[in-house]
């Protein structure tokens, strides 16, 4: 197996671009796909100032280094879900590659300053714990870039992500999200610039960036991963794609190209208000993530693994 750029020996394979790289190609090509994704989107301006929303996985620690290499000032900001040793070992990770690349990182943590964490919120609202999770991390993450005048938030979301959302949406016809699924949105009403630049990378790909340029990241899945249906997505893609390589990128990249603006008008953008306790913007007269706060006050910790337990299987157990 040759590199295709300069014919020594591959270290990867990439079948949906019929292509094998060496290390660095491979590196190279990690970044152009960045870089592409960028331009074509206008995600990025060159002297943006960037907030990454790291989580110690492999997909953030790739975006938070590729963005640096390619100059951009980008900070990160780590939320502290409360997920038992899988947080702690989330937040090593961050806060290594934060020393070794001498970068700000800001933390926040979600019981120590908001007064719950992930299981007690599921457990409180009876929201997977998925939901109630990516409530507080879009609040935090927005609300963050917009009090320290950040330009825009940068999420690690790549290719299979894209892909296994689109999927879920199509499924069940979800034409509202279907019209915002976009991988930059721009600035508006309160709300920052939120850009995906991962989006034309897979999971693997991201996976092989961290081992080839040594960034540690956390392995193990989120163990509150459960009721998620986007795993059973994900894995139904890559089915496909290893019976037709590159299915995956042809579904969501012909998406974005040929279809996404026709759901545009069911995209809901109506007119917000502001939270009455935070004041962020929201169509309601409490945003989502206060009403967390409010349903969860004075509530005890709810261990990580009756929550678990609660959606084993898919389902909600009573
Ligand atoms: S898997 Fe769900 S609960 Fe775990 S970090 Fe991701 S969104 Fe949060
Ligand atoms: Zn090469
Ligand atoms: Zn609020």
């Amino acid at each position: 197996m040759k590199c295709k750029v300069c014919r020594d020996a591959a270290v990867i394979d990439i079948r949906r671009h019929n292509a094998n790289f060496c290390e660095e190609h491979f590196i190279r090509y990690c970044q152009q796909q960045v870089l592409r994704a960028i331009h074509d989107y206008d995600m990025l301006e060159p002297d943006d100032r960037v907030l990454v929303a790291v989580s110690g996985g492999k997909d953030s620690l790739a975006i938070w280094d590729i963005l640096l290499d390619n100059g951009w000032k980008a900070d990160g900001v780590y939320v502290g879900l409360g997920i038992g040793t899988y947080s702690d070992t989330s937040l090593e990770m961050t806060e290594r590659y934060a020393r070794s690349r001498e970068v700000e990182l800001i933390t926040v943590d979600l019981r120590a300053e908001h007064g719950f964490d992930v299981p007690t919120a599921s457990a409180e609202t009876g929201r997977v714990p998925c939901s109630a999770c990516g409530i507080s991390k879009r609040h935090l993450f927005d609300s963050t870039a917009v009090s320290r005048g950040y330009d825009a938030v940068i999420t690690g979301h790549n290719l299979d992500d894209e892909a296994a959302v689109l999927f879920g949406n199509v499924m069940s016809w979800q034409t509202d999200y279907l019209g915002r699924q976009r991988p930059m949105l721009p600035a508006r009403d309160g709300f920052p610039k939120k850009a995906k630049p991962l989006m034309r990378l897979t999971e693997r790909e991201t996976a092989a960036y961290c081992v080839l340029r040594g960034i540690e990241y956390q392995i193990d899945e989120c163990p509150m991963a459960v009721g998620n249906k986007h795993l059973a997505y994900k894995a139904a893609l890559n089915d496909l794609d290893v019976e037709s390589p590159g299915s995956k990128a042809a579904f969501y990249l012909g998406f974005l190209q040929r279809a996404v603006d026709r759901f545009e008008g069911d995209s809901g953008r109506g007119d917000l208000g502001q939270c009455a306790r935070c004041g962020a913007p929201t169509d309601a007269a409490v945003c989502a993530f206060c009403r967390i706060v409010q349903r969860t006050e004075g509530a005890a910790a709810a261990p990580v693994e009756v929550v678990i337990k609660r959606y084993a299987g898919g389902r909600r157990r009573p």
